[in-house]
């Protein structure tokens, strides 16, 4: 059934108050910041089957639904909120995926959303900017001899390093697209890498045994130096190198890869880097943090999400690329009522994305730094990384409190006492309390406690009282 432009706003407004008021609960922490009851009691309580069988969740019956929906939901604007990676999102920005999703523009081609391709184009130049990397001219001002950088929005990190290791291994073996594989090519990287990196080598049909581990510090980052002796080692077994994988940061302890050196090493090897910044590339907007990739415009790929560091709503990743030639023969494919000789203005990012159909991804990371502001970026994101430096000190001036390694940005891992299934039992204890929410890890084979510093609204009564908490579990 057709709906009103007056309806439609009047159950905008009815869903503007219940926003309204989610907002300023979760700040306040005045609710728990998640609730997880069994499933089938919140399919029950959400009227699930109801609606699905009679329909008409519409009016005054749909904000109810929302007011619920929202009581169940996770609250990533709670000050508790400290488990995972993913951004509490700017809440304007909130308003740009509405309108989004509203439009519905399936912006791949530019016919589909010239709008939302014209901001991608713009917001990608920015992240380009901000590596080091020469942007992209206007489409009517590209010149075929000229080299610049190059890049597109995808859904996700996990979806960003596969596309990136598909364009490293398209320079590498040009006819792997069509033909296969001959021989073995090897990925090098850490053990410490993002299981995305593993399973992109099994999608990719390399097996995940094409991984050839990195030698790493005690710290787990990769040792320069060494880069060398593993691919010989990996030649030797038959292989043949083509990519190595940096963290920039890595996802378990949060600590940056040295970029510049490995990628002096890559040059001398012949191998493309690619750098997996999809949590910590966020440092380079600030002109104080920046150094923790100091070396990453040597790279030949970067990912970066934009739902983690720079407060945008899920999901919103970078693919970005030093050298627009390089990413010419990822996909090799042909779809001609899509792909035909361009007879028309702007750009279609279709060529360069697993997706066919893509959301308006740079309208949300627009929004956020349009709101925020050049000087509002960087406050946020340093503000982040300086609560992961209160937390560390808090945490280390706690007696039976210790940090395996002192943390370089937003992730902190610690723990309490030395007993690993005791940190299990503690997140268990603090969750059930419904006042914080953090996560926990394995680093060198140990079990820790981990925060993800993601709500610029966390601050040191936060932090304090979790760590009270803590030490009170039996
Ligand atoms: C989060 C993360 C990913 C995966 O990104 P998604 O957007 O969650 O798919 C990949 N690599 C690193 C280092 C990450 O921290």
């Amino acid at each position: 059934m057709t709906v009103s432009p007056a309806e439609f706003e009047d159950e905008l407004a009815a869903l503007g108050r219940e926003l309204g008021s989610y907002l300023g609960e979760s700040r306040a922490g005045a609710t728990p910041v998640l609730r997880q009851p069994p499933m089938r009691v919140l399919a029950e309580t959400l009227g699930a089957q109801r609606w699905l069988d009679q329909g008409g969740l519409q009016g005054p019956a749909l904000a109810e639904f929302f007011r619920t929906y929202l009581a169940h939901s996770t609250r990533l604007h709670h000050p508790g909120y400290m488990a995972h990676q993913v951004a509490t999102p700017h809440v304007r920005t909130a308003l740009a995926h509405l309108v989004d999703g509203f439009t519905n523009n399936a912006m791949n081609i530019y016919e589909m959303g010239p709008a939302a391709s014209t901001l991608e184009y713009v917001v990608i130049n920015r992240m380009l900017e901000w590596v080091g990397w020469t942007p992209r001219p206007w489409p009517d001002e590209l010149e075929p001899g000229r080299d610049h950088g190059a890049g597109f929005l995808t859904h996700g990190g996990s979806l960003a390093n596969l596309t990136a290791l598909l364009t490293a291994r398209a320079h590498a073996f040009p006819s792997a697209w069509a033909e296969g594989y001959v021989g073995r090519p090897t990925i090098l990287a850490p053990a410490a890498n993002h299981y995305s990196v593993e399973r992109a080598a099994g999608i990719m049909g390399l097996g995940t045994r094409a991984i050839h581990h990195l030698e790493t510090d005690a710290r787990d980052r990769i040792v320069p130096e060494r880069i060398a002796a593993a691919y010989r080692a990996a030649s030797e077994a038959g292989g043949t190198p083509f990519v190595v994988v940096a963290n920039a940061c890595d996802t378990a302890v949060g600590l940056y890869d040295p970029l510049r050196e490995i990628a002096a090493a890559c040059r001398e090897l012949g191998l493309w880097l690619h750098v997996d910044g999809a949590h910590g590339a966020g440092a380079l907007v600030s002109p104080k943090l920046r150094h923790l990739l100091d070396g990453v415009a040597e790279a030949d790929s970067l990912v970066w999400d934009a739902h983690k560091l720079l407060a945008t709503p899920s999901v919103c990743a970078a693919v970005l690329f030093r050298n627009h030639r390089d990413q010419a023969g990822t996909f090799r494919q042909e779809a001609s009522y899509l792909f035909h000789d361009k007879d028309q203005p702007g750009f279609d990012f279709i060529a360069h994305t697993v997706e066919c159909t893509k959301a308006g991804l740079g309208l949300r990371l627009f929004t956020t730094l349009a709101s925020l502001g050049p000087q509002g970026l960087i406050a946020h994101v340093e503000r982040l990384v300086e609560l992961g430096q209160l937390a560390a000190r808090l945490i280390s001036a706690r007696p039976g409190f210790s940090l395996p390694v002192e943390p370089q940005t937003n992730i902190v891992c610690f723990r309490y006492g030395d007993d690993d299934e005791r940190q299990l039992a503690i997140r268990r204890a603090v969750l059930r309390d419904g006042d914080h929410y953090l996560s926990t890890t394995m680093f060198r084979g140990r079990r820790y406690l981990r925060l993800a510093l993601m709500n610029p609204d966390t601050n040191e009564r936060t932090l304090v009282a979790l760590l009270d908490a803590i030490a009170a579990v039996p």
